[in-house]
């Protein structure tokens, strides 16, 4: 039995996993991977005390703090399932099977009203962040990583020199069709809006690059290829398909979060960020949630890390007031 269980491996996990074991809790940090979306982020200029760093580095620096006091994340873990049992202990159960592998040997089982449990714990903390949106366009599954990518810091470098696109409107588009444009021939920008909505900085740098072509209203409809992508065709603002030849596609166009782990009855907005108060509180006496998988309105590395802390807190003060209470 774990005083708490912290699901995720970035920002909100590392920091809740700091101020866990200075409070002396027994806890797990157990994660797909360690790193998250902090570890795609490519340059980071806004982590205070690094100047400026980038996203694999810091998540390597995440993982030297944790195990600066012995804390070692397990990774490759699914969460698939959290329940809430009658004695006030959460159940958390993970998937097993398909390509999803388990790190390690299973800490804990317990069965409780049928239910097996891979973990037991008075509280949890759900620090989840989010994975890309979709385009939903025939072609896109298909080519996924084969020329199709999410992520332009980790694939960015394979296309040197080649030609590309990144779609999308918002601040992570425009970071990708930045670092696209060092490494590419050529960078199309494609936007469905008739503007950009991420910071001027960025557009007034992307739009300064010559190697860039920025389409507005412009709809992806199809992505083609043979065993690699070849084209990607889109509707202009006069309707008419267009075809563009591309080596590679980067897909910015937000983000869901991942939050289907959680009961039936925790609260979530409209997008499906989970609620949270102040406190990091869920719904769900001894459930918090931290970082990009609440409903924070502003999605970066420090609020994560300022919610992992909160969350911990509270778990610290709502575990002194504990006692198993079966109803
Ligand atoms: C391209 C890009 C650039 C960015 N640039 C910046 C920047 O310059 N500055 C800044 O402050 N922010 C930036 N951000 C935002 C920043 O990356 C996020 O705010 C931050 O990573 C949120 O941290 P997190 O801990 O909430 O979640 P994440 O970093 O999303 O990590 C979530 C973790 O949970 C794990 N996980 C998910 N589901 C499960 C499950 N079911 N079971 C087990 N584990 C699971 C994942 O494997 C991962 O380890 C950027 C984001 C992107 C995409």
């Amino acid at each position: 039995m774990f005083d708490l269980i912290i699901i995720g491996g970035s920002a909100a996990a590392t920091t809740a996993g700091i101020y866990a074991t200075r409070r002396n809790l027994n806890f797990k940090i157990i994660s797909k991977d360690f790193g998250g979306e902090v570890a795609t982020s490519g340059e980071i200029g806004n982590w205070p005390g690094d100047g400026t760093t980038d996203g694999i580095t810091l998540a390597q620096k995440f993982k030297d703090h944790l195990a600066l006091y012995k804390v070692v994340p397990e990774e490759g873990i699914w969460v698939d399932k959290i329940t809430k049992q009658n004695d006030g202990t959460f159940c958390i159960t993970t998937k097993k099977d398909g390509s999803i592998t388990m790190a390690g040997e299973k800490i804990e089982e317990e069965t409780v009203r049928g239910l097996t449990c891979d973990y037991i714990a008075k509280t949890v903390l759900i620090a989840t962040g989010v994975h890309p949106r979709e385009l939903n366009v025939p072609g896109e599954k298909e080519y996924r990583n084969k020329g199709v990518s999410y992520c332009t810091t980790c694939d960015g470098p394979i296309f040197q020199g080649k030609v590309v696109a990144t779609i999308g409107g918002g601040n992570s588009a425009l970071e990708s069709g930045l670092m696209l444009a060092d490494i590419a021939s050529k960078v199309y920008v494609i936007n469905k809006n008739p503007e950009f909505k991420g910071d001027q900085v960025l557009i007034d740098n992307l739009k300064s690059k010559k190697n860039v072509e920025i389409i507005y209203n412009a709809q992806t409809t199809k992505i083609v290829g043979e065993q690699f992508i070849t084209s990607l065709n889109y509707k202009d603002q006069a309707g008419a398909e267009q075809e563009l030849k591309v080596d590679g596609i980067f897909v910015h166009i937000g983000m869901i979060p991942n939050s289907n782990l959680v009961p039936a009855e925790v609260g979530k907005n409209a997008f499906g960020e989970i609620k949270v108060n102040a406190n990091c509180e869920t719904n769900i006496p001894g459930l918090y949630a931290a970082g990009d998988v609440t409903d924070v309105p502003f999605k970066q590395i420090v609020i994560a890390a300022g919610q992992g802390c909160i969350a911990t807190l509270s778990a610290v003060q709502y575990l002194n007031k504990f006692s198993i209470n079966p109803k």
